[in-house]
């Protein structure tokens, strides 16, 4: 056996012997039993559970809560200098041990392993050591007061307190560290909640989290229902912001929640982002982009490039193209697998419901559907003939389905922004064209939180990325994520006394 296959051996063994023992909670520097017992992980490319998890209790996350109160006077003594240093570390830790988070992110949500460790692990200890930068680098400023006389005004920008995070499970392991580092790095400390159905790898994170060094009490994981735990977080008077990403629905909930006692929050919510390709593009390096902008991850992303407006002239041309390539995409839970399955099978059954509904509406199933077996696999899914105000364009399915329209010369580009634009979400959106005008033109009239030209990139840790409309309210990476951890305080003195 060569030395690469016994380490992954190793890393394998290590994985199966962390999932022998039940995922408890991290309160404290101690982890512990949920009040509420136990429930079964369920490995999604077969269907069979392959770990247990604690459920924990409002007793549980008041007791996570206070730790992290108690905890800010701890965090708050150390220098800038000194939390970036931890934060730092961490994200050393990631980038260590990613063949093994991969290997755990994998078998939770079942994505393939090396987007598991391309994308989610590689990610994760990018934002983390790009978040620790910021911990030396928020200021407030020293302002000059228009009013006469002989004044010493300035801003401090304070950290919030106590953050609550709570995490979907499209991607567990990179947005637990987006928000935990972005937070840590303004001084805040925290609370942070994974969906209940992918804990593993948030768990794994705790320990790492302490072996860097990071006090007791500073992060604290707390695991349980939504409805439980979640509504704790939103719930508790010491929780001093609630950073969500997930459902609309229940993000609208969660802002009404926070709104009665003015409890910060920022909601990154669904999308139904368009994308949009003139026949001047470069068709070459559009389709591939076009084409994993959907169907990357099974569909399971909020930026997802879900709405697609492709000019007449190439229309054909261009949605062959993104069929012949979905169609060669490898779906199932194999080593060498481009997608892998939905996360669940109520997941499943609701993005062949979308897809059952554009059907029934009128719509033409060029490629994709169902796939037999025991796991959640839905094939990469394209229809045409579909209108915008069908049920499968207006909902977001977040699952592997392209709706497509089509435009022409006759369409005025004001034409095109209303038609893109004719949306509840605005999170993201594509254009593919090599007309600058066009693409600037675009680029400020969609009304999104983030626009790509001629890219599939839009998310990076040094970028804003947040939505507008229903996709929420609130950025995420770069300064104005971790700014949104703090309050702005403003002194003012008068010289003169
Ligand atoms: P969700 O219900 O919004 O869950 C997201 C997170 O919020 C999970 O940690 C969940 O916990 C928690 N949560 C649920 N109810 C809560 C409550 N009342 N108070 C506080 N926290 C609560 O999303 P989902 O049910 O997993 O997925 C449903 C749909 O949401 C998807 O089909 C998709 O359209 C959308 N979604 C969007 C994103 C995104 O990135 N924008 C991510 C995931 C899902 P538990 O899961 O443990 O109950
Ligand atoms: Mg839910």
């Amino acid at each position: 056996m060569n030395t690469e296959l016994m380490v992954k051996n190793a890393t394998q063994v290590k994985v199966d012997e962390f999932l022998t023992r039940p995922l408890r909670m991290l309160i404290d520097g101690a982890w512990v039993d949920g009040e509420h017992g136990e429930r079964e992980l369920i490995d999604p490319t077969t269907g069979a559970a392959f770990a247990r998890v604690t459920r924990g209790s409002e007793a549980n996350v008041d007791a996570a809560v206070r730790a992290a109160e108690r905890a800010g006077a701890v965090w708050r003594e150390l220098t800038p200098a000194r939390r970036a240093e931890l934060i730092h570390r961490l994200g050393e830790l990631i980038h260590e041990h990613a063949d093994e988070l991969a290997l755990l992110e994998s078998k939770n949500t079942g994505k393939p392993l090396s987007q598991a460790r391309m994308f989610d692990v590689a990610h994760a200890a990018e934002t983390a050591i790009a978040n620790s930068g910021w911990a030396t680098r928020l200021n407030g400023e020293t302002r000059d007061m228009s009013r006469p006389g002989d004044w010493h005004a300035m801003t401090i920008r304070q950290p919030l307190g106590v953050v609550g995070a709570i995490v979907p499970w499209n991607a567990p392991l990179p947005m637990a560290v987006n928000k935990t580092t972005a937070a840590l790095a303004a001084g805040c400390t925290v609370v942070l909640k994974p969906a209940e159905i992918t804990p593993a790898t948030t768990v794994r994170l705790g320990e790492l989290i302490l072996e860097a060094g990071i006090p007791a009490g500073v992060v604290n994981i707390v695991l349980g229902a939504g409805s439980v735990v979640g509504e704790a977080m939103v719930q508790h008077p010491t929780v001093a912001k609630i950073s969500f990403t997930g459902s609309t629905e229940v993000g609208v909930r969660i802002g009404q929640a926070c709104a009665a006692s003015m409890k910060k929050c920022s909601l990154e919510l669904g999308g139904k982002s368009p994308v949009i390709v003139f026949p001047d593009a470069n068709l070459a390096k559009a389709v591939p982009a076009v084409a994993m902008g959907i169907f990357g991850n099974s569909g399971q992303v909020c930026a997802a490039g879900s709405r697609l407006f492709v000019h007449q002239a190439i229309h054909e041309e261009f949605v062959a193209a993104i069929a012949q390539f979905a169609n060669q995409l490898r779906v199932g839970a194999a080593g060498d697998a481009d997608l892998g399955p939905l996360i669940s099978d109520t997941q499943k059954q609701t993005v062949l419901g979308y897809i059952e509904s554009g059907i029934q509406e009128g719509a033409t199933l060029v490629c994709g559907g169902d796939i037999t077996g025991p796991g959640y696999f839905v094939r990469p899914t394209v229809m045409t003939d579909v209108h915008a105000d069908m049920k499968m364009v207006r909902e977001e399915i977040f699952g592997p389905v392209l709706a497509v329209q089509t435009f022409d010369d006759e369409t005025s580009l004001s034409e095109l922004l209303a038609r893109a634009n004719d949306s509840d979400y605005g999170l993201s959106a594509s254009v593919w064209t090599r007309d600058i005008s066009t693409a600037l033109t675009l680029a400020r009239g969609l009304e999104v939180g983030t626009v790509r030209l001629n890219s599939a990139v839009g998310i990076d840790p040094a970028l804003p990325f947040g939505g507008v409309k229903m996709s929420g309210t609130g950025r995420e990476n770069g300064i104005e994520g971790v700014e949104q951890f703090t309050e702005i305080k403003t002194i003012v003195i008068d010289l003169s006394s």
